[in-house]
């Protein structure tokens, strides 16, 4: 079963008209664009919203270098610095990566990141 997107009436997934209020209902195809379009606004908005707060965007990093980073060189901190994220980087440096613990969990969320991602850090005036 879907909602459908006009009264929220459940309906059949195959269906293509809305048994509830008769609506057409959007194939899949244009489904993907319209969400699409979605996530690309939500991407702008996000990206004000950060700049209002005086976060600096930076990126695209490459999800891949990041996670080679982390698994040769994490416990000395240094997908932090390709991060740009100096503090955290010291901070892995001095705590051999949080005596690993640090190193295994940022493994396990950089997995999870989009190929190309961004980080936003407080900008420095
Ligand atoms: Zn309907």
């Amino acid at each position: 079963m879907k909602l459908c997107p006009y009264c929220s009436g459940e309906i059949k997934l195959a269906d293509r008209v809305c048994t509830h209020c008769g609506m057409k209902i959007e194939s899949n195809k244009e489904k993907q664009t319209t969400s699409k379009q979605k996530q690309e606004t939500k991407e702008t908005y996000e990206d004000g919203l950060y700049q209002a707060m005086g976060l600096e965007k930076i990126g695209p990093l490459n999800k891949w270098i990041t996670l080679i980073l982390c698994i040769f060189l994490g416990i000395f901190g240094v997908h932090k610095l390709y991060e740009r994220k100096y503090t955290m980087a010291l901070f892995y440096l001095f705590t051999g990566g949080f005596c690993g613990i640090g190193v295994l969990l940022d493994i396990f969320l950089i997995l999870q990141k989009q190929e190309k991602y961004y980080v936003y850090k407080q900008r420095v005036s």
